[in-house]
This record gives structure tokens, sequence and C-alpha cells, in this order.
């Protein structure tokens, strides 16, 4: 039987022919490239099957079974993982972040109007295609170690944080920074545009990037380049990024100059389709919500970043219900520090309980839910990530169980979202491929990394006690 066809079979037959497989004549076993086993596995697929003695099993770049224990024998397997009993899970997704940006973190971090005052004038004195590619490969190992699969971004020299996640193997939905002033990788205003298609161009066609246009956000790029931007990412299909409703500056502008809501507004342009992924979304009304689920536009939630700027939050749970395409974000290192998705699980259920007053709404699971299969629908990339699935991309990591914060484990959702932590990754797997074993990073040497970090924070350091322009 080849896998094709085992794929195709529908759960319950498939359960059948399983039960009643003493019966059936011996086939010879199947042959795969890696089999993971001894794992508590949670599929997030839409029935949330768990399999607490299960394996997966991958050929190539794909899933081709996922199941209880007994499907191992089905599968001669080049390569065996052991879970030893730990959880499996489909990759987390990020989606929103500015990677390169962990050179900055931890400056000037509890100042205001930290945007305009300080973040535009420190990347205009210092970000160059050097910073740019380091940055995001630290940037990378941190969101691997914590079990990040996927993640968007948004920055200068777009193709610096390309070639970093191909060389460290993580899949990406990569945006080119544009901008209505000179930015460090474009002297004229909004020569992001042209920077944008040419990197769409090159990049194309790669299995783990996706070349998108970053226009920054409403208040940032004005009307005709934002229609500009619409038109050529329908031509070609590339996905356009934005920042959208973070600011109440830019609500109060849109409502007196043209009387929208930002979420209106970005419709009347154009703009709001299935290629658009929105971050933030704080100040959104009823019809905006609407819109934004009818157009089937993605949402990144990034709660820590938001409330840490407190900005306020955003509707996710609101959205969440309204079937929104919502997933889970960290922003960039300056404005939330950390990468992984798992450091915000509980922060995201437990302040939408907060906000609604109400310790029933936003359960576990529908926490892991927005981190998986809500990201890769926030990112339209569903079809292919998000749950461990025969036929989807293999993406999928391995949490260690065996320690004091995680015993005893009743239901898997619960310790993720309340006690796990980005430290009990163990092994993250990414395209079919082991990038991260027993919290060792395969693909990249983590020691020229942080030494090239080192050097490029002297330099920074030196240039912001000198005085920024
Ligand atoms: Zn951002």
């Amino acid at each position: 039987m080849t896998s094709a066809a085992l794929r195709r079979w529908s759960r319950p037959l498939f359960l059948l022919l399983a039960s009643a497989a003493p019966a059936w004549p011996a086939a010879a076993p199947e042959r795969a490239d890696l089999l993971v086993k001894n794992a508590y596995v949670v599929t997030m697929n839409e029935q949330r099957d768990v399999h607490p003695d299960g394996v997966v099993v991958i050929q190539g770049e794909r899933l081709v079974a996922v199941g209880p224990a007994a499907l191992a024998e089905r599968y001669q397997a080049e390569r065996v993982i052991d879970a030893r009993g730990g959880l499996v899970l489909p990759g987390f997704i990020n989606t929103h972040t500015h990677a390169s940006m962990t050179v900055f973190r931890g400056l000037g971090d509890d100042v205001p109007d930290r945007l305009r005052r300080f973040i535009f004038p420190l990347e205009k004195a210092l970000v160059d295609r050097d910073l740019v590619y380091w940055g995001a490969l630290h940037g990378i190992i941190e969101m691997i170690e914590g079990g990040v699969t996927t993640f968007a971004d948004m920055y200068y020299f777009e193709e610096e944080v390309a070639r970093a996640a191909r060389q460290a193997g993580i899949r990406g939905v990569l945006g080119q920074t544009v901008v209505n002033f000179p930015a460090p990788d474009a002297p004229a205003p909004y020569g992001g545009i042209e920077r944008a298609q040419r990197f769409i161009a090159e990049f194309r066609g790669d299995p783990l990037i996706t070349p998108a246009f970053a226009p920054h956000a409403p208040y940032t790029v004005d009307a005709a380049r934002l229609r500009e931007i619409g038109r050529l990412a329908t031509e070609l299909n590339a996905p356009v990024l934005i920042h959208l409703a973070e600011m109440t500056d830019e609500v109060a502008t849109l409502r007196r100059e043209h009387q929208r809501t930002p979420v209106e507004y970005l419709d009347n342009l154009g703009l709001l389709n299935r290629r658009l992924v929105a971050a933030h979304c704080i100040f959104v009304n009823e019809t905006d919500l609407a819109l934004l689920r009818d157009r089937e536009v993605g949402v990144a939630h990034a709660l820590v970043a938001n409330i840490k700027s407190a900005k306020g939050v955003a509707p996710a749970l609101r959205m969440h219900e309204l079937g929104l395409r919502v997933g889970l974000a960290t922003d960039g290192p300056m404005s939330g520090n950390t990468l992984d998705i798992i450091g915000q699980l509980g922060y995201v259920a437990k302040v939408h309980k907060l906000d609604r007053k109400d310790r029933n709404v936003m359960p576990a699971v529908e926490v892991v839910t927005m981190a998986t299969r809500g990201g890769a629908r926030a990112l339209h990339l569903e079809d292919r990530i998000g749950s461990l699935e025969p036929g989807k991309l293999a993406d999928v990591v391995i949490l260690e169980t065996e320690a004091t914060h995680l015993i005893p484990l009743y239901d898997p959702y619960a310790a993720l979202v309340y006690a796990a932590g980005p430290r009990d990754v163990r092994t993250t797997i990414i395209h079919g491929r082991v990038v991260m074993e027993d919290r060792r990073l395969l693909t990249v040497d983590v020691a020229e990394v942080r030494a090239r970090m080192r050097a490029l924070a002297t330099r920074i350091q030196t240039a912001v006690a000198r005085g920024l322009p």
C-alpha cells in the first residue's frame, strides 16, 4: 500500500482496519525517513485528537502517518527518535516579529514615545546588512529553541532575514519593509517597494520562504502607495504584512482625515483580502471585526508586547469566537523581548480571562489552537501547516515532560499553557529536518552567532553613548 493511499483513509476506516490487524496479511513495511515514538501526540487536528502513546511518521518533508503506537509496525524508518514520553505537537507559529531587533533587545525599555524618539533613529544610525543577518539568525535560534517552526517577519534588508532563515532551516513569511522616509536599506522614501519586488522575485518558490510586502503601517505609508502595494501583491500573489489599529493617534488621524477606522481605511484602499496579515488590531469595533472575517484577513495577536507598551488588549477572544484567522505573535524583541510562543500562552489565557472577568473564557485548548492552527490560518498556510495530519508539512516539536513543573501531567493543554516554558522544548523538526535535537542546534554555530551579537552590541552601545542623531 502506498503512503498516498494510507493518507486517503478516513479515520474510522483506518481504526477498523487497525483493530482487524491480526487477520490482515502481513504487508511489507513501508519506508519512512523519520519516526517519532513513545510520544504523547497532540495533533491539533479538527477533532483535536490526542494519542497518549502515539507515533508520528515523516517521509521527506511531509507527515505520512500520525496515530497510536501500533502504527509504527507498518513502517521501516531510516531513523527513530524516542520521545521518552514527551509531548509531541505541531510547531508553534509566530505570526509577527522583527527578528533582527534582537540586537537592540533591552535598550530604552521603559520610555514614552519610543518608536519615533528612539527606535527609528536607532535603526537609521545602525541598521545594515550585517546587523540584519546576524540579528535575525540569533532571533531564529531563540525561536527554534522555543519550538517555533514558522515566523512572519517585517524588516529592512529582508533578504538577509531570508538567508538566515534558510541557513537555520526555519519556515518564514518574510516582508520587506516600506516606509515614507529614507530607510536603512533604501535612501529614498518608499524605496522599499522596489526592494520588495526584487526580494519577491529572488525567493519565489523557495520551499521555506514566502516573500512578502511589508508596508509598515497606515501612518507611515500614504494612501496612494498602499493602493499600489495592494495592486502589486495581487499581481505577484504575494502576502502583505502590516501593523494595523495599534496606535490611538493612528485611529484619531484616520478618523479626522478620512472619517474611517483603520480597518475601513485599508478596505477602501483594496488591501483587505486573504493576502493580508495585520498585526495588533487593538482598536477595532464590531463592524471592523466582521470586515476582517469576511475578507479573510489574518490577525497577529501580540498580547504581551501590547500590554508592555500599555496600548491595550486586542479583542482576540471575540475574534476567535467569530471565526477570524487569529494567531499569536511576540512582536519584535524590542517590544516583547522574547520570541518564543510558549511564553505567550499563559498571558493570553489569563489576560483575556481578566479582561472579561470570567475564568471560563479562553481555555487552554483554545490558546494552543491559536498558537498552532490559528497561526497557520492567520498566515493563510492552513493547508500546509498548523496540525499533525498526514499530508501536511512535517513541522514538529517534542517537549520534555520529565520536569518538576510538569509532573503530574493530567491535561496536556493545561500543562502547556499554564506550566510549560520554552526551555522544555527538546527537539524541533522543520520541513522534515531535525534542526534542534536534545536542545543542540544542528544547522547553526550558536557560539559564533553569540560572538557576533556581542560585537554588534558593543558597537550599538558606543553609538548610543555618543548620542543618536
Ligand atoms: Zn511589529
